[in-house]
């Protein structure tokens, strides 16, 4: 997950108001679908749906007069300063607790509106889960350029020129040709090692998933044959774009190919997981083994199938949670409903410094219900 947003997400997982509840508000705002004025009046419709909601909920005066608030202000950004290019935006809101907190998003959420007693982070740590930054390499034996790509767009970063001349005409005197060939071959050899190595010093500095490298196939050989092992590494894919290409097409090109990246690491991981979960030691599946392994704090990777979501109870006194326990086994307290207990799952899952992995439905993950999680090594 992009990292300033990782701890933006931590801290929303932390967040209680107290007696008050927690508004969270999602809008899809995609420019692109639907007009300005259409979003805003989405944006209306909800807002007046959930009024009538807050109306009707059997609560104190105080924690209405609070989600009240929470929609007028809701309700106030929307139809003022609602000036964001993003196709998605989500707000928190506990007036009773004076918080307030407001994340642009990459890709549109479905649009709602929940009210509970945390913020409700999953549909916000879903679409930001699959952000990661991307280096982009085009290499022609002339000619080196990176970019960055990141939340959907592609920014320049370095580039490099080479004078290399155009290859020996024939006809020229064979034992010329040759040296000239030589010659020139060096260049292309010191064109390709400083690209190298401005490559490793790019991806040493910046925080990238991985590089994409454009390049053809004979240049590709000598190259790769340069790259530090570090580098090597990191290459997940080629692209097909040379120098010249405009940038949106590089950055379509690589945005297919992180898809199909992405597919094949869900891939990887659910054999992994129905490997552990098979043999029986170090993983657990299903909703409420994974809630007890989580209870006891021993969830290393947990693996949730996106959109699935089921009601469960929690232990306020212990801060546990339930799939169907009426009253918390460890204090005898009587739990409290939640309407997703997998997104109390995944807050606590953050909490505890956990890995979160996502992957679509059908899987293989259906067949162990739906949510499976890989174990820590005990020490
Ligand atoms: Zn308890």
């Amino acid at each position: 997950m992009p990292s300033q947003y990782h701890d933006r997400i931590v801290a929303l997982s932390r967040f209680n108001g107290g007696p008050f509840l927690t508004t969270s508000f999602f809008l899809d705002t995609d420019q692109s679908k639907r007009t300005r004025k259409e979003i805003l009046l989405a944006a209306k419709n909800m807002i007046a749906g959930a009024r009538a909601d807050v109306a009707a909920l059997d609560a104190a005066k105080d924690k209405k007069a609070s989600l009240e608030k929470d929609l007028t202000a809701v309700e106030a950004y929307c139809g003022g300063n609602m000036t964001s290019a993003s196709p998605g935006l989500a707000i928190y809101a506990c007036s009773g607790a004076g918080f307030w907190e407001k994340l642009d998003l990459p890709e549109a959420p479905h649009g709602r509106i929940v009210f509970d007693h945390n913020p409700y982070i999953r549909p916000v740590n879903r679409i930001l889960e699959n952000r990661r930054r991307f280096l982009v390499l085009i290499l022609d034996r002339r000619e080196a350029r990176w970019y960055e790509i990141f939340m959907g767009r592609i920014g320049p970063l370095a580039s490099l020129s080479s004078d290399i001349p155009k290859k020996a005409k024939s006809g020229v005197e064979g034992q010329e040709t040759k040296r000239i060939e030589r010659h020139v071959d060096a260049l292309v050899h010191g064109h390709l090692k400083r690209a190298a190595q401005m490559t490793f010093d790019i991806l040493k500095k910046n925080g990238f998933a991985g590089l994409w490298v454009g390049c053809a196939d004979v240049l590709h050989r000598d190259f790769e044959a340069l790259l530090h092992p570090f580098v090597r590494e990191r290459i997940k894919g080629r692209l097909k774009t040379k120098p010249a290409d405009p940038l949106d097409k590089v950055l379509h090109e690589a945005e297919e190919l992180e898809r199909q990246l992405k597919g094949q690491e869900e891939d990887i991981l659910l054999k992994k997981l129905v490997g552990e979960i098979e043999k029986g030691s170090r993983a657990r599946s299903g909703l409420r083994d994974c809630l007890a392994a989580i209870n006891k704090g021993e969830v290393q990777t947990l693996v949730v199938t996106r959109l699935h979501a089921v009601p469960g109870k929690h232990c306020p006194r212990c801060n546990l949670l339930y799939l169907d326990e009426l009253r918390c086994p460890s204090c005898e307290r009587k739990t409290e409903t939640r309407p997703d207990i997998v997104d109390e799952a995944i807050e606590a899952a953050l909490q505890r410094h956990c890995d979160i992995k996502y992957v679509n439905a059908p899987s293989k993950l259906d067949h162990y219900g739906k949510i499976g999680a890989l174990l820590r090594y005990k020490a």
